[in-house]
């Protein structure tokens, strides 16, 4: 099993400073490696980002001692959509990637969206 690298939180990134609880979030998981919390403008009735504890910056700068961390978050992510009742619906996992990809915060998440039609894409 990989554990990953230690990685310092940083102190300037908003996602490590939810995780570490230094900023506020409406936290709907948690587990040791995981946080996940509601999009403070969601985008459908369910938005949540899942984030690793670890600070990675993107899928951009991802490496094999991630691997882990980034499982566990697609874990996280299945398990909060069923907890939502999407389990049968179906709900869209995604993650945006660099400038041009849509990402705003550079640590890496996973944005689990479902309830709307049309809100996914
Ligand atoms: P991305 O564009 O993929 O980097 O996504 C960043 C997401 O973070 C956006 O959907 C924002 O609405 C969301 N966001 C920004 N600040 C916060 C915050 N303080 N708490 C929760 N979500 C946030
Ligand atoms: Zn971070």
């Amino acid at each position: 099993m990989t554990t990953g690298a230690p990685r310092t939180p940083i102190a300037e990134c908003l996602f490590c400073r939810i995780v570490v609880r230094d900023s506020p979030a409406d936290i709907q998981y948690e587990d040791d490696r995981v946080l996940a919390f509601k999009d403070i403008y969601p985008k459908a009735p369910l938005h949540v980002l899942v984030v690793p504890k670890r600070h990675i910056a993107g899928i951009q700068t991802l490496e094999d001692s991630d691997v882990e961390d980034v499982g566990r978050c697609l874990l996280a992510a299945r398990r909060i959509a069923e907890a939502a009742g999407y389990g049968e619906r179906g709900y869209r996992v995604s993650v945006n990637c660099g400038p041009e990809g849509g990402q705003q915060v550079y640590h890496v998440h996973f944005h689990v969206v479902a309830g709307r039609r049309g809100a996914h894409g």
